[in-house]
């Protein structure tokens, strides 16, 4: 079990202020204490935030910003092990895919750190004596709210192009894996040169500390990456203080696979990212597969066979194939969905207790796939989270596009056909922010990131990622007498 601190404006707080524990979802051993912190350390860390940005150069001196970063991202690549060990232990994911999250952070820190040095603005002229210039300026001071499922990188997918535009940030990680989330924060507040108060850890739950940042009158912007209904709810509150909102919700994301696909790399990339990886607790998960009806038995059946012999297990045993659901609230509603599933639609595999393990404290789920599933059921409108896949089919592309669109969501698709011509035009048709062809889950620092629809506002990554935490400013010079 591991006390950890966290610095607030320069100062380190420890659990003496009170904690929050957090337990491994494979064993059920409490393994993390985090201070929980209160309302007063708000207020500490906005001043601060606020002062760091007055007294230092950080907000104009882009070199800093990319200095610091690069320092954080070399700090990261020299711990990656450990870290990645951290990860698995408090939110149950294998450890290979733990390693690739934490190892890839460093790519997408040094991109923004690169970044930091492009921004730009431009200039007009308007006459002999006229002239106007548009600069870019940071917002000021952001808070960075993040959940649990893949916790460092949708911390430092915010986080690193807030602090390359030249912002404060004050963080707010997940609680569930908030451990994880203070090593990689305290990497970062230890560089030389980030000035202090610039960075600070807000660690404590989502109705205290959470809501507490969402209304105070000090931050100047939230980027939220969690839950429909908590976006919602953020987006309300935020507007009593007019703050700007990045949102990233979830997703309901369809899979939209044609009769002439390569169906090896199709099934088996479907497989992987609606059950194996994180167990299905991934926004942009596969969670609906729309099949091209005269393949449907034949896919129906090699899904299943996939299937069959997935072996749950904790993260850091090798032997495991699937981890663990991270916490016990999700796990009690992957289940009830199944069971939603077993009385309203047909169970083609899977969806039965994992066996060999106490239930009572370790969070294992084994896949399950349903077909026959009506278009307006809970398991096609709702974002399960899980490692839950519904089938549908369909015979014309229109219909297929018609059934991709049919949730409220718009966070991501796939789409696997060997014809561009329908690539293309599936592709345009399916109202998301991602469309991956013949692929899926691929994610890069340079490509920009969000939600149609109630999947989110704003864009995150790349280039938009960057100017999303920058406010323009047109400054008119008038030299006529
Ligand atoms: P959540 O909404 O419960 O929590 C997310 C964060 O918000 C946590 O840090 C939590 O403490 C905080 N929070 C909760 N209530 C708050 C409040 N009232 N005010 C301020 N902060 C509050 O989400 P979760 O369960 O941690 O994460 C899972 C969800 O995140 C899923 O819906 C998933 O689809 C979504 N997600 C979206 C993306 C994306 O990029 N679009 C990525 C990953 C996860």
């Amino acid at each position: 079990m591991k006390e950890y601190r966290v610095s607030v404006a320069g100062q380190w707080v420890d659990t003496s202020v009170g904690f929050n524990t957090i337990i491994d979802p494979a064993t059920g051993n409490e393994v993390s204490r985090i201070p929980a912190l209160t309302s007063g350390h708000v207020d500490t860390a906005v001043q601060a935030a606020q002062q760091a940005l007055l007294d230092s150069s950080w907000a104009t001196d882009a070199r800093l910003r990319a200095d610091v970063l690069l320092q954080w991202a070399d700090r990261i690549t020299e711990n990656v092990d450990a870290l990645a060990e951290r990860l698995t232990l408090e939110n149950g994911k294998l450890l290979g895919e733990a390693k690739f999250e934490i190892g890839n952070q460093v790519n997408v820190i040094r991109f923004n750190a690169g970044l930091a040095r492009t921004l730009a603005g431009h200039s007009h002229s308007f006459g002999p004596d006229v002239m106007g210039v548009v600069i870019r300026e940071p917002m000021g001071v952001v808070a960075v709210i993040s959940p649990w499922n893949w916790p460092i990188s949708l911390l430092v997918r915010d986080m690193a192009p807030a602090l390359a535009a030249g912002n404060a940030v004050l963080s707010k990680p997940a609680s569930q894996t908030a451990g994880i989330s203070v090593e990689i924060l305290q990497l970062l507040v230890n560089c030389d040169n980030l000035p202090e108060g610039i960075v600070s850890m807000l660690t404590g739950s989502g109705s205290s500390v959470g809501q507490v940042i969402v209304e105070h009158p000090g931050i100047d912007m939230i980027a939220f990456t969690g839950d429909g209904t908590t976006g919602k709810r953020i987006s309300r509150d935020a507007a009593s203080t007019v703050k700007k909102v990045a949102l990233e919700l979830g997703g309901k994301s369809p899979f939209v696979l044609c009769a002439d696909a390569d169906m090896d790399k199709a099934i088996s990339t479907l497989a992987r990212f609606i059950f194996t990886t994180t167990c299905g607790q991934i926004c942009t998960a596969p969670s609906r597969l729309l099949v091209e009806a005269s393949v449907k038995d034949e896919v129906c059946s090699r899904l299943s066979r996939k299937i069959a012999g997935l072996k749950p297990g904790p993260g850091l045993d090798p032997e495991s194939q699937m981890g663990a659901i991270t916490t016990r609230e999700q796990y009690e509603k992957i289940l009830a969905y199944i069971e939603t599933g077993k009385k309203t639609a047909t169970l083609v595999a899977g969806g039965n207790p994992v066996e060999g393990v106490d239930h009572s404290k370790c969070n294992f789920v084994a896949p399950a796939i349903f077909t026959d599933v009506e278009p307006d059921s809970p398991l096609v409108q709702e974002e399960i989270f899980g490692p839950v896949l519904t089938v549908q089919s369909f015979k014309t592309d229109e219909e297929a596009i018609r059934l991709a669109n049919d949730t409220p969501f718009g966070l991501a698709s796939g789409v696997f056909t060997q014809t561009l011509d329908r690539a293309w035009s599936l592709s345009r048709g399916i109202k998301a922010g991602t469309v991956w062809v013949n692929n899926y889950n691929r994610f890069y620092a340079e490509t920009e990131v969000g939600g149609y629809k109630e999947s989110g506002v704003g864009r995150m990554a790349g280039f938009e990622g960057l100017h999303e935490f920058t406010q323009t400013k047109h400054i008119n010079f008038d030299s006529t007498v």
